[in-house]
């Protein structure tokens, strides 16, 4: 009857949610150990200046290497490190990886540090990604002190990304933050521009340097003339302010000339390049220059 089949379907949905609960904490304890063991690895995504051609920095992204070798994206883990506080250290993990690899770039002839003959060098930038929950906590700030001294990477160099969701927390908190960061040299990113709430007033408040459009925008650029009337008046908007836009998810030549026709300063995406391990994003560099001579 129907209560027994109401009793079924809660027992079926326990069982389930039970299941779930199991899924998720056996998650935590392999992410803990792969923590520990250092199977985590950076990739990098290639960032191309629209008005040199040059290759202007690059965008750190983790993944997830499993012991039988698979690569796991950020999208099925950092979201339960976000909740669980586990992107603490996996944050901290990230920021000295990247210092590092950055500094050590600094020594290679044909790393991304060469001077080209455009004179792009100085820009040159490693950004990395931040959560809300990172920045939330007491010692971020020490902690980048620590690893910029620690490494020797310049901040010039260093490039915080974050969405706006950051902006909206603990404003008191965040705003000195913010500006403790941009005052070391450091570059601030707004990331997944245009996905959220922001509005320019608020963006104008904060010391943020670059504005990276989300790829759904760009998705929309070539066909949807509303949408190139709103990326042009971000552009405009930003360059206004002294920032610069940087567009990402490009994956066709249509959206590299759209973007350039209106005065976007960098294109990120699959269009140049998918995000590699850094033994490929070497090698594709330097295949990159010497086509380029
Ligand atoms: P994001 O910071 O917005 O990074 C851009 C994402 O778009 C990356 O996905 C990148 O691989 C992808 N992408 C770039 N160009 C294209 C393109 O042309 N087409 C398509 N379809 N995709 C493109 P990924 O690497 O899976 O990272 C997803 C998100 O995970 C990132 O979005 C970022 O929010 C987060 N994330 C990645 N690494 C870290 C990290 O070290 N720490 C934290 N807190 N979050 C991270
Ligand atoms: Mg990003
Ligand atoms: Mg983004
Ligand atoms: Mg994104």
């Amino acid at each position: 009857d129907a209560k027994n089949s109401g009793r079924g379907r809660y027992a079926l949905f326990t069982g389930e949610l039970k299941q779930a609960q199991e899924a998720v904490h056996t998650l935590e304890l392999q992410m803990a150990e792969a923590l520990k063991e250092e199977r985590f690895v950076l990739y990098y995504q290639p960032q191309v200046d629209l008005k040199t051609g040059e290759v202007c920095g690059v965008e750190a992204l983790i993944r997830w290497v499993d012991k039988d070798g698979t690569v796991r994206p950020p999208g099925e883990f950092i979201r339960l490190a976000e909740e669980n506080g586990a992107i603490v250290p996996l944050g901290r993990w990230v920021l000295e990886r990247a210092c590092r690899t950055g500094r050590a770039w600094m020594e290679l002839s044909d790393g991304i540090t060469r001077p080209e003959p455009g004179g792009g060098r100085s820009e040159w930038s490693i950004s990395i990604n931040v959560s809300n929950r990172e920045l939330a906590g007491r010692g971020y700030l020490d902690h980048v002190d620590a690893i910029l001294e620690e490494t020797g990477f310049p901040p010039k160099h260093l490039q915080l990304e974050m969405t706006e969701s950051v902006t909206f927390t603990e404003e008191e908190h965040q705003l000195h933050l913010f500006t403790e960061i941009a005052g070391r040299g450091i570059r601030l990113a707004m990331d997944d521009f245009g996905t959220g709430y922001s509005t320019f007033s608020v963006i104008q408040s904060l010391p943020f340097h670059i504005f990276k459009l989300d790829k759904s925008m760009i998705d929309d650029l070539v066909s949807a003339p509303h949408t190139r009337h709103i990326v042009k008046a971000m552009i405009v908007m930003a360059h206004s302010l002294n920032q610069r836009v940087v567009a990402e998810g490009v994956e066709t030549a249509e959206q590299v000339e759209v973007l350039r026709e209106l005065g976007c300063d960098a294109v990120q995406g699959y269009y140049y390049s998918r995000p590699l391990p850094e033994e490929e994003l070497l090698a594709w560099l330097k295949a990159r220059r010497e086509s380029r001579v």
